[in-house]
């Protein structure tokens, strides 16, 4: 299957060449039709999948079809669970979109609103966003979706784990019901099942793989230890210098902070990621491991869900997960 049979825009298709995709992955070439054809959509897929492109390109396409009168006013909405996947979702939308005469714009917590209030009231294409501060600015009346037609719950089940139901609920509500409504989680629980009820209508249902078992590629080990150990096992892991590019996950912010507080003092070069750092601090930590200026991120595992780095060499599960 190639990609330009699956019926995207030519311009779309040409962004797509650019980013050096030679053809889709398998969850573009089950949703892609499912999407243009005007269904509503369940994708049980993981980040790393290729789902960001999966609803996006669909989604461009047609509204790169509709006549310029009809281009006023927000179209596409997509709720994301953290301010960094929903970056992240901007750059890819950024990619795709960049033959297109279209705006995109993003919406989260921890940064000055006026920039996004801005953009919401300037009727911008493609809004990404995290659902604490979208609500936030709904009710202040800053958002106008009357003329929204597609909304993405990406990341839907950490969405629910996180306690966003209300909000969403909430956002939901005042959205038109005609709409197309697209739906992306790891897995597919009773509670997803009854957020598509409650969301969608007749969805049709993608599920790609779901991996029990980790990637071939990769090799496990288990190191059994006293805990008051762990920070010398570590370092002594980390004199390895086949381990350049170390993600580091601990259930406990504080946790972290330590881990990382010691690996620092032991002049290796480390960046923490969670919820209680800055915006700032966050983009700066992931931008710095990306780069190679740090060469271990701890975080913790809701901080980091969903994110894509190119080249980890190696994953430490320093609490059991
Ligand atoms: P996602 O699952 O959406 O986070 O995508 C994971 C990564 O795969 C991103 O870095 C995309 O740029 C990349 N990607 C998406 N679709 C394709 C494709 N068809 N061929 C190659 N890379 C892709």
């Amino acid at each position: 299957m190639s990609f330009s049979a699956l019926g995207l825009d030519p311009k779309i298709l040409q962004a797509v060449q650019e980013a050096g995709y030679t053809e889709p992955t398998p969850i573009q070439t089950q949703a892609i039709p499912q999407i243009l054809a005007g269904h509503d959509l369940i994708g049980i897929a993981q980040t790393g999948t290729g789902k960001t492109a999966a609803f996006t390109l669909p989604m461009l396409t047609k509204l790169a079809a509709q006549p310029a009168g009809q281009r006023r006013g927000t179209r596409v909405l997509v709720i994301a669970p953290t301010r960094e996947l929903v970056l992240q979702i901007e750059e890819n939308i950024r990619v795709y979109a960049k033959h297109l005469p279209l705006t995109v714009a993003t919406v989260f917590g921890g940064v000055g609103e006026q920039p996004q209030i801005r953009a919401l009231r300037a009727a911008t294409d493609v809004v990404i966003a995290c659902p604490g501060r979208l609500m936030d600015l709904m009710q202040r009346r800053y958002a106008d979706f009357s003329q929204l037609q597609y909304l993405v719950l990406d990341e839907a089940d950490r969405m629910l784990d996180m306690g966003f139901l209300p909000s969403i609920r909430q956002i939901v509500r005042s959205l038109p019901q005609k709409r197309q409504t697209l739906m992306f989680s790891a897995s597919l629980s009773k509670e997803i099942e009854s957020l598509t009820h409650e969301f969608q209508r007749s969805p049709k249902i993608v599920q790609i793989g779901r991996r029990a078992n980790p990637a071939e590629t990769v090799t496990q080990l288990i190191y059994e230890v006293p805990k008051h150990l762990k920070p010398a096992l570590l370092l002594h892991l980390l004199r390895d210098p086949a381990m350049n590019m170390v993600l580091v996950f601990s259930r406990m912010k504080h946790a972290a902070d330590r881990v990382a507080r010691n690996l620092e003092q032991s002049g290796i070069k480390t960046a923490t990621l969670h919820s209680n750092r800055s915006q700032n601090q966050r983009l700066k930590a992931l931008k710095d491991f990306k780069s190679g200026a740090v060469r271990v991120l701890v975080a913790t595992d809701i901080a980091a869900r969903g994110i894509d780095v190119d080249g980890i060499s190696h994953v430490v599960n320093y609490d059991f997960p």
